[in-house]
């Protein structure tokens, strides 16, 4: 069954540029409602396993070194379509193929500091989100 929520993160790189005003202006205006949310920083521990299912990609390592550099903003995010509509929103992984009014297309550096995650699946959506937050921090 389909559900109402994603997870997203703001990545080092847009929280590095003061893109977080801007960016979750974009998501609100979106028709998205935020459940829960919080600045955290990943230890490689914590991105080795969230990204676990990239670990024999050869940009792994790159990955890591990334996502645990600085902090991020945690946030898991309401609406119909919630999963589809958001990756519509971020745009292609890599900024060059992404739409134009897109979150990747307009902060986006690169394929590898692309601004944004958003989960693939509802499945997916539901683990990441109870990787960064507990039954408490979601309204
Ligand atoms: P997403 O679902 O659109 O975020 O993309 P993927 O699940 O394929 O990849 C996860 C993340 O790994 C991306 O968002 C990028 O930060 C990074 N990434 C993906 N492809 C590449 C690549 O070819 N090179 C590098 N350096 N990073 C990549
Ligand atoms: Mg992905």
């Amino acid at each position: 069954m389909a559900t109402n929520r994603t997870f997203t993160m703001l990545k080092p790189d847009a929280v590095e540029k003061g893109h977080i005003g801007a960016i979750l202006e974009k998501i609100s205006a979106s028709g998205f409602r935020i459940v829960a949310m919080k600045l955290t920083q990943m230890t490689k521990a914590d991105a080795e396993a969230f990204y676990a299912i990239h670990n024999e990609r050869p940009f792994f390592g790159e990955l890591v070194e990334y996502m645990t550099r600085g902090p991020i903003v945690a946030a898991i995010l309401e609406k119909d379509n919630a999963v589809e509509d958001f990756r519509t929103l971020i745009g292609a992984t890599n900024p060059a193929d992404a739409a134009e009014g897109t979150i990747r297309k307009m902060y986006a550096v690169s394929i590898s500091e692309n601004a944004v995650h958003g989960s693939d699946s509802d499945g997916n959506a539901a683990i990441e989100s109870a990787f960064h937050f507990s039954g408490r921090e979601m309204f």
